[in-house]
């Protein structure tokens, strides 16, 4: 005999797909969805639904929007002469959640990881140089993680950047080695951005 019915069993699974989410906590989210009534259960699936059809990637920095420029690039506050590049949209909201950087960024959507046959054509390196060479750009931020992809990424983008006459300067040290950047507080943040050291 099987556990669960096959409606309930195949919630469970659709939860254990989700990043960090095992078959326990699949299980418990699943039961927690069947106490929820018809309209809360409607709720969170609309919210499922609405994200999926409205929000897209900003189409100069790939970062999330619902409209076709995100609020930083929009912003007329922000220096668009200094681009801070990053991995994924949680580093640009680590980095905006500080209130201190004022200039732009661009999202990458990965690193440089030649294990996994992740090379820079497989992230949003064209689109960086792009704008790069029809702006105004003048600093590029090498924001990506201090670990292995991280640093090599960084490594990649300089040697693509620096003979284009940019000034390209990486986040100073002191943030957690081989940690990632979202984990990084606040403060550790701040001083990483000011201290950052231009790549030579
Ligand atoms: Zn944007």
């Amino acid at each position: 005999m099987d556990l669960y019915s096959p409606t309930v069993a195949n919630l469970i699974e659709e939860f254990e797909k989700l990043p960090g989410i095992g078959p326990k906590t699949a299980q418990r989210l699943a039961l927690f969805v069947l106490n929820l009534s018809l309209e809360e259960a409607k709720t969170l699936s609309d919210a499922i639904i609405k994200a999926k059809e409205k929000v897209k990637f900003c189409r100069i920095c790939f970062n999330l929007t619902d409209e076709e420029v995100c609020d930083v690039c929009r912003s007329e506050k922000r220096d668009s002469s200094i681009i801070c590049v990053v991995e994924e949209i949680k580093d640009l909201v680590a980095l905006e959640k500080t209130r201190e950087y004022q200039g732009v960024y661009h999202v990458l959507h990965g690193s440089i990881s030649p294990i996994d046959g992740i090379g820079p054509e497989k992230l949003r390196v064209a689109e960086l140089l792009e704008r790069v060479k029809n702006g105004q750009v003048k600093e590029i931020i090498l924001a990506t993680n201090p670990n292995i992809e991280g640093e090599a990424t960084a490594m990649y983008l300089s040697r693509l950047f620096k003979p284009l006459g940019l000034k390209v300067t990486r986040l100073a040290s002191g943030l957690p080695a081989g940690g990632d950047l979202e984990y990084a507080d606040e403060v550790t943040l701040t001083r990483a951005l000011e201290g950052r050291r231009e790549i030579f």
